[in-house]
């Protein structure tokens, strides 16, 4: 069989599997919708010197491998950050992660009083089996805590109630964190990770590494280096067909580009990392009804960065700010020269990207990109965060399916859909956030991508890329024992 992959999609995922593949000498074909970006959501946007991530992205991994493959791709270009997040709730900054006594001091002794009893209330009488955001929260921090914190934003962010969002997502983001904790880290002095692959709980690192003109740089320099490679890369190229043939056992995509022309492409395998439903639903053959309808189920929640630019900002320096207050839409606020100074054109320039989250179909979405920086400017403005003659220039992006969104249903509609492709095409491999609706980082991404070529080269599926948990590690069961693997290596006669 011919040594060919295509590839759907050039984010962290998709560049990956192209970078590895190439440096094995196979023929790789990379097929992105932008025309102009490469990273996905991950990559880095520019206008007018300005540069803006979709949200902020930090590098961390506890995966070793991972952190040598960011070293490999980008070896001189790393940054090493303080992180500093805080959260805005009624006028005053509270550090994120929580300090305990300065949570309790700045809420007041009587709402301070009334938080411990809630904590203690919980400890006490825990919710058991906490299957929503809403409970798994409260078992860690208390009811009245979860209410301050933890439930404005995360409506925001998800368009629905706490108590639809399952808790796999709060155990994933929030993992190791409790009031207990919080008091806790808040009395230790605080350690200083600096080495990019020292561990730590994700929520609690307070050191990051960042490329310094921003997580484009990285892909970007990927992409160029699958180029070298011998790769290509078709930029503006929508994969629209997706067609197996059982008789030459290869793959067909039919890419439309931004003209409506449409190119074909062969290969012996394909890895996609587009989103799953609309895999299925370009997909010849045509999946049953049980599995189109699962996958048509799966959801997503979309997001605007409307990034304001100001000359001579003299306001705060955290790298983003959440925004607990139901008044204004925004959700966070990202401070982009505080990544890197290489973000804005110059000392004098900042520019602070406020994240909005919702579906493509709000009002929001479609409201003109002026609208959406006057609306961006009001509620700086009204957060006393800005002072109004400072905005130079305003801009948006908007980031389709940004956030796979784990519902009741997800995990079955998941499970059905996978099953299907694992039985159906053994040289489909579906890798990446969206290719797998996982809501992870760059790293599980990369990782369900490395993993993904490693089975490829030794022409079985060694590994399973669904047993890659959120820290980018892999989950072997031996003896019903979970084991925790950092680096996986293909088995000695494999190899
Ligand atoms: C607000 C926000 C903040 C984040 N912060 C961090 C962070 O701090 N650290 C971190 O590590 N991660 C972070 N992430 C997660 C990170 O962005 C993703 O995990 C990562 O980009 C996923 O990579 P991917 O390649 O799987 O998917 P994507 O980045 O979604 O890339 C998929 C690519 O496929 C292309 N594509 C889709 N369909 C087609 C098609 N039919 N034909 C051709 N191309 C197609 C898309 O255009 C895209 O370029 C954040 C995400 C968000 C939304």
């Amino acid at each position: 069989m011919e040594k060919s992959v295509l590839i759907i999609g050039a984010g962290p995922a998709g560049l990956t599997a192209g970078y590895l593949l190439t440096q094995a000498g196979w023929k790789v074909t990379l097929l992105e919708a932008d025309p102009t970006y490469v990273g996905g959501i991950s990559k880095t946007v520019s206008h007018n010197g300005f540069h803006f991530d979709i949200g902020g992205h930090r590098f961390f991994s506890k995966s070793e491998e991972v952190n040598r493959l960011w070293r490999e791709i980008l070896p001189d270009d790393f940054i090493e950050r303080p992180r500093s997040s805080r959260i805005y709730y009624r006028n005053e900054l509270f550090s994120y992660p929580l300090k305990g006594f300065e949570a309790l001091k700045k809420l007041g002794l009587v709402e301070a009083i009334l938080c411990v009893l809630s904590y203690f209330k919980v400890q006490l009488f825990p919710i058991t089996d906490p299957k929503n955001f809403k409970d798994w929260v409260t078992n860690q921090f208390g009811e009245r805590l979860f209410n301050i914190f933890f439930k404005t934003y995360t409506e925001k962010v998800w368009g629905m109630k706490c108590e639809e969002i399952s808790a796999d997502w709060a155990s994933q983001r929030i993992q190791g964190l409790s009031l207990g904790k919080a008091i806790f880290n808040s009395i230790l002095p605080q350690k200083k990770h600096s080495k990019l692959t020292d561990l730590g709980l994700k929520t609690l690192s307070d050191y990051f590494f960042y490329p310094r003109k921003g997580p484009g740089m990285m892909w970007e320099t990927a992409a160029a280096k699958i180029l070298v490679q011998g790769g290509e890369v078709f930029m503006g190229h929508q994969a629209k067909k997706i067609s197996f043939n059982r008789d030459l056992l290869n793959w067909k995509i039919i890419a439309e580009n931004k003209s409506g022309a449409l190119k074909e492409f062969t290969a012996s395998h394909l890895i996609s990392s587009c989103p799953l439903r609309e895999l299925i639903n370009n997909l010849t053959p045509e999946v049953n009804f049980r599995v189109s309808e699962s996958a048509n189920s799966l959801r997503y929640r979309d997001f605007i960065c409307v990034s304001v630019m100001l000359k001579n900002f003299k306001g705060f320096k955290d790298n983003w700010i959440y925004i607990h207050d139901p008044s204004v839409k925004v959700g966070r606020i990202q401070n982009f020269k505080s990544w890197s100074p290489e973000m804005t054109p110059g000392p004098e320039f900042d520019c602070l990207g406020l994240e909005y989250f919702c579906f493509d179909s709000d009002s929001l979405w479609n409201l003109s990109d002026t609208d959406l920086g006057t609306l961006a400017i009001g509620e700086l403005v009204k957060l006393k965060l800005i002072d109004p003659q400072c905005v130079i220039d305003t801009f948006v992006v908007r980031q389709e399916k940004a956030y796979p969104i784990y519902d009741d249903s997800y995990r079955e509609s998941l499970k059905i859909v996978r099953d299907e492709l694992e039985e159906k095409f053994p040289t489909l491999h579906t890798i990446g956030r969206n290719g797998m609706h996982r809501y992870n980082n760059q790293d599980h991404a990369m990782m369900t991508a490395m993993l993904t070529v490693k089975n490829i080269l030794s022409n079985k599926k060694v590994f399973d890329v669904w047993k890659i948990n959120q820290d980018a590690q892999y989950i072997e069961v031996i003896n019903n024992k979970e084991n925790v693997i950092d680096f996986p290596m293909l088995p000695q006669k494999v190899a």
